[in-house]
């Protein structure tokens, strides 16, 4: 399956390509150029979790990678768990978590940052690369773990001095091999210009093999759609579930939606977001039309420009998905967030606050005898403190954060210039 450019539809690369390069000409972002539903898809669920995404994704990426080579990349990169877990008693026991944050980063970025990390590794063997990424948190922590102790492989993180939580920051500062993390004395945005920049400077792409590793990638994309396949694997055969999802940048719904575009039996997607709900009213309104982004609890998805709303409409548009009927989105509250977490506690199940706003849309969407599973995007110890002010009560860390809760952060700290960048990364 070849890739095409969707802003420009004449630049078509393979897989492999798109991976490397990660942006197309004019900034545009690589998709597949024909979607057609994979046969035999209860077959396909009937298979186990590696062999069956090694499948999906053999089939879009036009079998870019050796089957072999894939198969290795798929193993290596989801060797956690995917959980399904039933949520309440009442309604039949119709609502089901799905939840993605079992990985070393605890969130569901783990997928595709360590596919593509197992993909990169493969194209790239021996070239030198390195991956410059900006990241406000959860992305750093997921992209430093993926890249860990690749063979050729380095890795800069930049995140703003200060203002991601300590046990944030302990998740990706603590490595050390061939991760460097740099605090930068500014914020989150200062970050991006200053990833921005060294892309824009040739003498470092060229020397460095810069690329971003960021959530535009294909590759990330792609391994997404594997545990939509899983949840309905695990569902009561012939189940067709409704889907919700709280989205930010809007990649993990695409990935929802591309796998029904190949075949997934889905009933529709909840997209739910916070206040920052540009896409909700563009589905109402018809008119994009993005405010200031503003704080809130679920700060993984405080994001008003969401870069991968293009391939929503590239589905729609293309690729002829009826979202109409197949996609609405709700914009929750902080406050009713906050409900949620402590109306879910009380169900007996403890939820972070971007998995509880998912559950909301869910719960307030879902109709008749209509199955429900919402993403559980992050582990709910990630998010301790607004659970526990939010619910009274301590909240136990995971091994996966007690074993780093002690060790020593290696960040350099820097300024927000880019000459110093430039000299640091060419020395
Ligand atoms: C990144 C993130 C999201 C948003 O996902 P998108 O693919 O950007 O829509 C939601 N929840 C958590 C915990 C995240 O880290």
């Amino acid at each position: 399956m070849k890739l095409i450019n969707i802003a420009h539809p004449e630049q078509s690369v393979s897989f492999a390509q798109a991976v490397v390069i990660g942006l197309g000409r004019g900034q545009g972002l690589f998709f597949p150029e024909h979607l057609r539903p994979m046969a035999n898809i209860p077959g396909l669920l009937e298979k186990d979790f590696i062999s069956r995404s090694t499948e999906i994704l053999g089939y879009l990426t036009g079998n870019s990678l050796p089957k072999d080579s894939l198969h290795d990349c798929v193993r290596q990169a989801f060797d956690f768990p995917v959980k399904l877990t039933r949520v309440g008693s009442g309604d039949g026991g119709r609502v089901h978590a799905l939840e993605l944050f079992h990985g070393p980063s605890l969130a569901f970025k783990d997928f595709g940052a360590r596919f593509m990390a197992q993909c990169l590794a493969r194209i790239n063997a021996g070239r030198r690369t390195t991956i410059l990424t900006a990241t406000s948190g959860d992305t750093g922590a997921a992209v430093a773990q993926s890249f860990y102790a690749q063979a050729g492989i380095d890795v800069v993180v930049l995140y703003p001095k200060g203002k991601v939580t300590p046990l944030q920051e302990k998740l990706f500062c603590t490595l050390g091999g061939n991760i460097r993390t740099i605090a930068i004395e500014d914020d989150f945005d200062a970050c991006q210009r200053l990833v921005k920049q060294s892309f824009d400077d040739p003498r470092l792409v060229k020397e460095l093999g810069l690329n971003s590793a960021n959530s535009i990638n294909i590759a990330r994309l792609l391994a997404q759609t594997c545990y939509y396949f899983e949840a309905v694997a695990r569902l009561p055969g012939g189940t067709v579930p409704v889907f919700s999802v709280p989205c930010g940048n809007f990649g993990n719904v695409t990935a929802g939606l591309l796998a029904h575009a190949i075949g997934l039996p889905v009933k529709r997607m909840i997209a739910a977001t916070n206040r920052n709900d540009t896409v909700p009213r563009y589905l109402r309104s018809g008119k994009w039309d993005p405010r200031p982004t503003v704080a809130t609890l679920t700060n993984a998805m405080d994001i008003s420009l969401p870069n991968n709303f293009p391939r929503v409409l590239e589905l729609e548009h293309r690729h002829g998905l009826a979202m109409k009927d197949l996609l609405t989105s709700f914009a929750i509250t902080d406050t009713q967030t906050l409900d949620a977490v402590r109306t879910l506690d009380a169900m007996g199940y403890l939820a972070d606050p971007h998995s509880a706003l998912a559950w909301k849309a869910l719960d307030d969407g879902l109709e008749g005898d209509e199955t429900g599973v919402f993403l559980c995007t992050a582990h709910p110890a990630k998010f301790r403190e607004t659970l526990e002010n939010a619910l009274e009560r301590r909240i136990p860390l995971p091994v996966e954060l007690q074993a780093v809760a002690d060790k020593e952060i290696l960040s350099t700290e820097m300024p927000a210039d880019f000459e110093l960048l430039r000299k640091y990364l060419l020395t």
